[in-house]
């Protein structure tokens, strides 16, 4: 299996600089999930890791070997994209083997690969289907079979799951995590979708703007978020974020209501901070510091959120169980969890509130 190190890894384009410089340690077997909005470079990075990218800066190692400038082919690694670009007129059965029989395999070994794979994927009644006679699941399933064939030493999946419905999504996730489990590969998995971060993940590495935000289990980086932007961008509902000024071991926030903070930050007085809560540590109880109105409410089955707006237009959320604590047009006190709240001080960084 395989180890990966990217050591200051950068990428421009022109003037562009699409990756900044990105470090990163890739454990054997690990499961490492790239993730961030739209642009900010997640896709660029692992296509230098394959070899589809020239790497402007920076250093590559797999098991310790640079790799930087050795073709894609002989890197030991393997690709799943978005679209699966199987052939048409093929089965199942020959577009899984086909990089065998490019390669020159033997015809045995090829079979006895690409049944092993459909085992694996559950394939093994379609193997003399056509792509146009699968499902879009069971052919993102003949992409991935095209990729364990191989043996690679890692797995490179870029949103394998995007051109799913929800519900295809949902089981393919399950599959991938059970794959990972009987292949035992080193994977790098990239997506926008921040659950499926949070479901895939051994490590979740968060990109913004060609940099890394933050590494961290997911667990991790949902309970201790190092920035404003990984507090908003990992969990759904979003958490919370209001602006404000510390005041003695308080929050006043910009349309002047305070939030009492559990122990007096290491800030400046009056220091610009982002007070961040997570719907289900925000609670609607009359001894709440903070007046709103409610004004959605979405009954999702075994969860509610009610939207409430707090002045100036600006919504926050409250995740409770099943029923709304309140109803459309309530005036209504929310209260903070003290012991789950967050707080970003004016550089965006987490600033601790641990006693
Ligand atoms: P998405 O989720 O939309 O695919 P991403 O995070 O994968 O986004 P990248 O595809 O890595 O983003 O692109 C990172 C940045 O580099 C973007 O701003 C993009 O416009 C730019 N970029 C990518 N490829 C090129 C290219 N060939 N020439 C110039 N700029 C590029």
């Amino acid at each position: 299996m395989a180890t990966l190190s990217l050591k200051s890894i950068r990428k421009s384009y022109g003037a562009f600089q699409a990756v900044k410089g990105v470090d990163l340690e890739i454990a054997d077997r690990e499961f490492i999930v790239l993730v961030g909005p739209s642009g900010c470079g997640k896709t660029t990075l692992l296509r230098m890791v394959a070899g589809l990218e020239s790497i402007t800066g920076g250093d590559l190692l797999i098991d310790g070997k640079r790799v930087n400038d050795v073709e894609p082919d002989q890197r030991g690694l393997a690709m799943v994209f978005q679209s699966y670009a199987l052939y048409p007129h093929m089965t199942v059965a020959d577009n899984m083997g086909f990089a065998l029989r490019m390669a020159g395999v033997p015809k045995e070994e090829r079979r006895r690969k690409v049944e092993e794979a459909a085992r694996i994927l559950q394939l093994e009644p379609y193997l003399e289907r056509r792509p146009g006679q699968l499902s879009g699941g069971q052919r993102q399933r003949v992409a991935i079979g095209r990729a364990i064939v191989r043996k690679p030493k890692v797995f490179l999946f870029d949103e394998p799951l995007s051109n799913l419905d929800a519900a295809l999504r949902m089981q393919m996730r399950i599959e991938l995590a059970r794959l990972h489990h009987e292949l035992d590969a080193t994977m790098i998995y990239v997506t926008h979708d921040q659950v499926e971060a949070m479901t895939l993940a051994d490590r979740i590495v968060v990109v913004n703007g060609g940099v890394i935000e933050q590494v961290g289990a997911p667990m991790e980086i949902y309970s201790k978020p190092a920035t404003v932007f990984v507090a908003g961008f990992i969990g759904s509902p979003k958490m919370n974020l209001l602006t404000g000024a510390l005041t003695g071991s308080s929050v006043v926030l910009d349309h002047g209501e305070t939030v009492p903070l559990p122990v007096r930050p290491p800030l400046s007085e009056g220091a610009k901070v982002t007070l961040g809560v997570r719907p289900e540590a925000l609670a609607v109880d009359p001894g709440g510091s903070v007046t709103g109105k409610v004004t959605v409410i979405e009954h999702l089955g075994g969860e509610t959120l009610t939207h409430i707006d707090i002045g100036r237009g600006r919504l926050v959320t409250v995740k409770t169980a099943e029923t709304a604590p309140a109803a459309i047009g309530d005036p209504v006190k929310l209260r903070p969890d003290p012991g789950r709240l967050h707080l970003f001080g004016p550089d965006g960084r987490a600033v601790a509130l641990a006693g």
